[in-house]
């Protein structure tokens, strides 16, 4: 994929044949594609976010229906999301309590259950592309620090220097956000995708849910794909994807009921904030928060992309 932002999704889905033919998924009709840009804890209007977000859906949702894999469109969203520096992640991280950027992320595939995560990242332009990287060019599914950070930039992860963040200032202990993405596509392959910069003034070295398979992210084309926001201690000691999979897997839940139940009910009753993204293997999203809002939209093979903060749609039509 073409380091660089406003062109990513053009080529990701348009200008690269190649890719896109040896990637091609039709054997379907159903797809979706849902994403968030982080849980917040206050009233807040951000029309701008909510824009990318909705243009982000509705190319990932053209490309879907054109045959795009669901890796190269969760990795594309969230690359665009990293790239717009409007979000707590890639080039918009907040800073940590030593004030410099500290980024985590991952991605996993559902098919083989195929995982790459980055932790403490400090000089990553694309830190979901890296992960993407840890995932197909090595035999390891978590690199951390400078040390993991050199591995990733001899796999091919591009670099940049502090100077290419936006926010080399003070951070607030209020400040946190993630982005994420989750799609199914017409093979019927899922795959989820988180990146954040995690909490403002957190310790260097902090290291919260988003590259934690089961915590922020996790894929399983039996079951569904999951991408977590909120309060990453919390989504770890839980285990919240994982669990909100498990329920689906061996209680028969439904997404809708699994995702309401640990993240609305559990995480509720804790007082603690997050939220939960995902879709089913039958392409139905479902989305659930606790805290003030969240900035989420998604698409589907039926539905053009919808997003909201507040009020508004939570989940896909369910299908018939
Ligand atoms: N989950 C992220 C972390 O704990 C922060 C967030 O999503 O707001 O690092």
């Amino acid at each position: 994929m073409i380091r660089g932002s406003a062109a990513a999704f053009a080529f990701a889905f348009a200008i690269a044949p190649q890719a896109q033919a040896a990637d091609q998924c039709d054997a379907h009709k159903t797809f979706a594609v849902v994403a968030h840009g982080g849980v917040i804890s206050k009233p807040t209007e951000d029309a701008g976010r909510l824009a990318a977000m909705k243009a982000a859906l509705t190319k990932a949702r053209a490309a879907l229906a054109k045959g795009a894999s669901t890796l190269d469109v969760v990795e594309t969203i969230v690359r665009t999301f990293e790239d717009s520096s409007m979000f707590n992640a890639g080039k918009g991280a907040i800073v940590n309590a030593a004030g410099f950027v500290e980024v985590d992320a991952s991605i996993m595939e559902g098919h083989d259950l195929r995982s790459g995560s980055v932790a403490s990242m400090t000089g990553i332009k694309n830190p979901v592309s890296a992960a993407r990287l840890v995932m197909e060019k090595s035999p390891h599914v978590l690199m951390v620090g400078d040390r993991g950070e050199a591995y990733v930039k001899s796999l091919g992860a591009a670099a940049v220097t502090s100077s290419y963040f936006v926010n080399n200032k003070k951070s607030s202990a209020a400040e946190h956000g993630t982005v994420g993405a989750v799609a199914l596509d017409r093979c019927g392959h899922i795959a989820a995708a988180t990146s954040t910069g995690g909490f403002g003034v957190k310790v260097p070295g902090r290291v919260g849910d988003t590259p934690i398979v089961g915590a922020g992210v996790y894929a399983n084309d039996e079951v569904g794909g999951f991408s977590a926001t909120g309060h990453g201690e919390i989504f770890i000691r839980l285990s919240i994807a994982k669990d909100v999979a498990d329920r689906m897997h061996y209680a028969h839940q439904s997404i809708d009921e699994a995702i309401y139940a640990d993240i609305k009910q559990k995480l509720g009753a804790m007082k603690e904030e997050g939220a939960l993204i995902g879709v089913d293997r039958e392409g139905h999203v479902a989305t659930a928060w606790s805290g003030d809002g969240l900035f989420r939209g998604f698409a589907t093979d039926e539905e053009a992309a919808v997003v909201a903060l507040h009020e508004g749609p939570t989940a896909s039509k369910p299908r018939h």
